[in-house]
């Protein structure tokens, strides 16, 4: 057993360990706290799933270009977590190093009328209440959707009030091998929850919104907070979303006309009053909530004849 009382590696070989008698990583000399066997079901709203194999928390853009280098010689995969309200950990975990952009060098939030920029980590909810008091709208319809700009511009997250990409005019992202650029819209492409940016990690964005009165957003986005938190499970965190909209239908009435309301696998459950949203119960184990997205996706197909895309990404 290690200091945080866990074995040794699935190899059954204990980590080679530095002078202090904590675990080496390939890491060590980089000034980045790294550690090892993080437990992903702490990271992710439906709390399930296996350990990544590295995990940091970078203080700041250099640290985060070292830790992104080191990866690429050493061959080593590389995820971002954003709020994990989008994301499945399989019960294997990821044998990688995953990233988490939580320190103030990524959560910044400037309003620069009509511009907001934002820092990849920053909670949407924050950036939506930031523009509202500063009288700047368009983002005010978000405000009831879950997680990190970062995961927000990945997804291109929204809802009927419009989405994310709409808004924005540049994306800071880093690339493999450390670099930073700036991309404009020119070279961003947004569509219903996709964008092209699953080949960086993201930094930041720059939001162009239109000037309204603080009082009038104020109203607006509370009212749909009220709403769209209705629309949400509620009394419980340990829930996802399973499928995308099809153009011009909701996933969720798609999956009531199908009669899979009430399917269950193990501990997972499909959230009666709103039908689009999966809930771990107790004993769910990740595979019980991907088996059961794939039987109401079947049902979904074998009684409307519509293929539903998944909405959650599986690691
Ligand atoms: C209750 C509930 C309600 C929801 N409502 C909505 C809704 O109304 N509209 C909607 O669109 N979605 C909704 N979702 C889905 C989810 O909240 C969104 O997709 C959200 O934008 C995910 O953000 P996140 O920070 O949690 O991303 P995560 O789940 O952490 O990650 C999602 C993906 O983005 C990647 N990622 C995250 N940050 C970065 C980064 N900085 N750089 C590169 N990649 C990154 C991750 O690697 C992963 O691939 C809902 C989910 C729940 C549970």
């Amino acid at each position: 057993m290690n200091k945080r009382g866990q074995a040794a590696t699935s190899s059954g070989a204990a980590p080679p360990v530095d002078g202090a008698g904590h675990a080496a990583t390939p890491f060590d000399d980089l000034g980045v706290a790294v550690s090892r066997r993080e437990p992903l079901a702490h990271h992710t709203w439906l709390g399930l799933g296996g350990e990544a194999k590295f995990f940091c928390e970078p203080v700041d853009v250099e640290a985060l270009a070292r830790v992104v280098r080191r990866c690429r010689e050493q061959g080593i995969p590389v995820k971002v977590i954003g709020g994990g309200s989008n994301v499945l950990v399989s019960a294997d975990g990821f044998t990688g190093m995953v990233v988490r952009l939580s320190a103030p060098a990524f959560c910044g939030i400037d309003v620069a009328a009509p511009s907001v920029r934002a820092g990849a980590g920053a909670k949407l909810v924050h950036v939506v209440s930031a523009a509202v008091q500063a009288g700047l709208s368009g983002l005010e319809t978000l405000v009831d959707v879950p997680g990190t700009v970062g995961g927000a511009l990945v997804g291109n997250a929204g809802g009927k009030g419009g989405d994310i990409g709409e808004l924005v005019a540049d994306v800071t992202v880093m690339l493999a091998d450390g670099t930073v650029e700036t991309r404009d819209v020119g070279r961003l492409a947004f569509e219903a929850r996709w964008s092209n940016l699953d080949d960086c990690i993201v930094l930041a964005c720059r939001l162009d919104l239109d000037a309204e009165p603080a009082h009038l957003l104020t109203k607006r986005m509370q009212k749909q907070w009220i709403v769209g938190r209705s629309e949400q499970p509620s009394g419980t965190r340990s829930v996802a979303m399973m499928f995308k909209d099809p153009l011009g239908m909701t996933a969720e009435s798609l999956v009531v006309q199908a009669g899979a309301r009430d399917l269950r696998v193990g501990g997972a459950a499909v959230y009666g009053p709103h039908a689009n949203y999966v809930v771990a119960g107790p004993q769910c184990t990740s595979q019980d909530v991907r088996t059961l997205v794939e039987q109401v996706r079947t049902r979904v197909r074998d009684a409307l004849g519509i293929d539903l895309t998944p909405q959650i990404e599986v690691w």
